[in-house]
């Protein structure tokens, strides 16, 4: 079996994403830095290994939020895209609302669940409610 292919890009299209084969982990972030970045009050993530992925087009910029964390986005419609950081020193994660069928990629867990927003209800796979 070939492994997955998945495709995704910003709101305009200036930047589109290829990533080969499942992501090592998939999860939400409830960090108010996440949530100040999407303006969404969570963030879920997809974690790949830096080599499995290419990133093409003349948009994307990135914003140093705190020291060796990069934040990726469309320096033309601002779509949030990735984060990138020194904890995690090969791996680019991808927001999975810019992935073609973010429907194919599943959350797991929760990263940050001490800064959730109270009334928001939100199940990873497996999770009840
Ligand atoms: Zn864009
Ligand atoms: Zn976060």
């Amino acid at each position: 079996m070939t492994p997955p292919v998945r495709e995704g890009g910003c709101l305009c299209g200036a930047v589109r994403f290829r990533a080969e084969g499942d992501p090592k982990w998939v999860a939400f972030c409830h960090c108010s830095s996440c949530r100040r970045h999407t303006g969404a009050p969570v963030s879920a993530y997809a974690g790949y290994e830096r080599d499995r992925v290419a990133i093409t087009g003349d948009g994307f910029t990135a914003f140093s939020s705190s020291p060796g964390v990069r934040r990726g986005f469309c320096g033309r419609c601002g779509s949030a895209l990735t984060y990138e950081g020194e904890r995690w020193p090969t791996e680019v994660h991808f927001h999975l609302g810019v992935f073609d069928h973010p429907e194919s990629v599943v959350p797991t867990g929760h990263s940050f669940i001490e800064e959730r927003l109270p009334w928001l209800d939100v199940h990873a796979a497996g999770e009840r409610s």
